[in-house]
């Protein structure tokens, strides 16, 4: 085409509005999913054609995954080189305290081997339904949840799967859940840089994932592993939003004191040495691990509610 001959441009700046300002306009995906695609608040969204033609052949499994992200405002990964250091419990206190601060959020667990996410938020009878615009998470009071507990008949089952079969559930996960328009999606990864890992950083390629948070303890031994982590969030160029201090000190249920339980000084170091947010310092307390068991979180996580408003304002800064 020549130059003489290209269209003027199109005069109806509202066509030429970026995709943000018309995601913004756009408030909530149809909880009905009869109406998924044919609702007033689909028009002029950009996963509209994929909702209307869910079983259509035609929409590409990739640009599928790409609008299925790109409709959530903020997606968080949460992560950790060790086990057993909070990470879950972070995930779920994060998810429930974003939540009361307005928040629509979505919780997906990747930790295939051991999920406990659904315990966590009391839902683990949940059901997923697999409609034509994908699987339906698990509602808990308003937080939408999906793990792999919810799609085995038998909860004991152990899984058993090997690398290709891990990335193409993580996969599965992110693009054919119907997540709808979340504002926060916290993914809580297993321990390690593993195939969860690295397919969920794929997945969230082009779809301007927020970053990760680190979850540790401030032990030197945890530290040491730690440092990998970042090398591997740096090379793999997912920005790491801070980090959490989990079990930083032991708040004593009788006199409220807290006392250090790790005398070592790698923690302080690490941050210095990278200049990290220290998104908060949370203490080891046996009601905030009541309440995990009982899956009851009414009465506990108060230190988390400054670390989530910390982490809205550095997305939102972010963006
Ligand atoms: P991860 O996901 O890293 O494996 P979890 O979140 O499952 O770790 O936590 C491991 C165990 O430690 C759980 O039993 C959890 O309830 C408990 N726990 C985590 N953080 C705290 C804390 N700050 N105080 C008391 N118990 C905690």
């Amino acid at each position: 085409m020549s130059i003489e001959s290209m269209p003027e441009r199109n005069p109806d700046t509202k066509a030429l509005e970026p995709l943000s300002v018309q995601l913004d306009n756009i408030l909530v995906c149809p909880d009905d999913v009869t109406l998924i695609g044919r609702a007033e608040a689909c028009k002029g969204c950009p996963g509209q054609s994929l909702c209307m033609n869910a079983n259509s052949k035609g929409v590409a499994e990739a640009e599928k995954l790409e609008v299925r992200m790109k409709v959530i405002k903020h997606k968080i990964v949460i992560m950790s080189g060790k086990g057993g250091v909070g990470k879950s419990t972070v995930a779920w206190q994060l998810a429930l305290k974003l939540s009361q601060l307005g928040n629509k959020v979505g919780v997906l667990d990747l930790d295939l081997c051991g999920p406990s996410i659904p315990k966590l938020f009391n839902c683990e009878q949940g059901t997923i339904i697999n409609t034509p615009w994908g699987w339906t998470p698990v509602n808990a009071h308003g937080i939408v949840l999906m793990s792999i507990s919810y799609l085995s008949s038998n909860r004991d089952n152990p899984v058993i799967w090997r690398g290709p079969r891990k990335t193409n559930m993580v996969i599965k996960f992110l693009r054919d859940t119907y997540w709808g328009r979340l504002d926060y999606l916290i993914i809580d990864t297993p321990p390690g840089t593993s195939d969860e890992h690295l397919s969920v950083i794929a997945g969230l390629k082009n779809a301007n994932p927020d970053g990760c948070i680190i979850v540790t303890t401030p032990q030197d031994l945890v530290i040491d592993v730690i440092r990998r982590q970042i090398n591997f969030c740096q090379k793999l160029k997912l920005p790491i939003l801070g980090i959490i201090e989990n079990m930083s000190g032991f708040n004593c249920p009788c006199c409220g004191e807290l006392y250090p339980m790790f005398p070592g000084d790698k923690m302080k170091q690490l941050i210095e040495e990278f200049k990290f947010n220290l998104l908060g310092q949370i203490p080891l307390d046996s009601k905030l691990a009541s309440c995990a068991d009982q899956g009851d979180a009414s009465e506990c996580g108060k230190e988390f509610i400054q670390v989530a408003e910390k982490i809205q304002c550095l997305v939102e800064e972010r963006k």
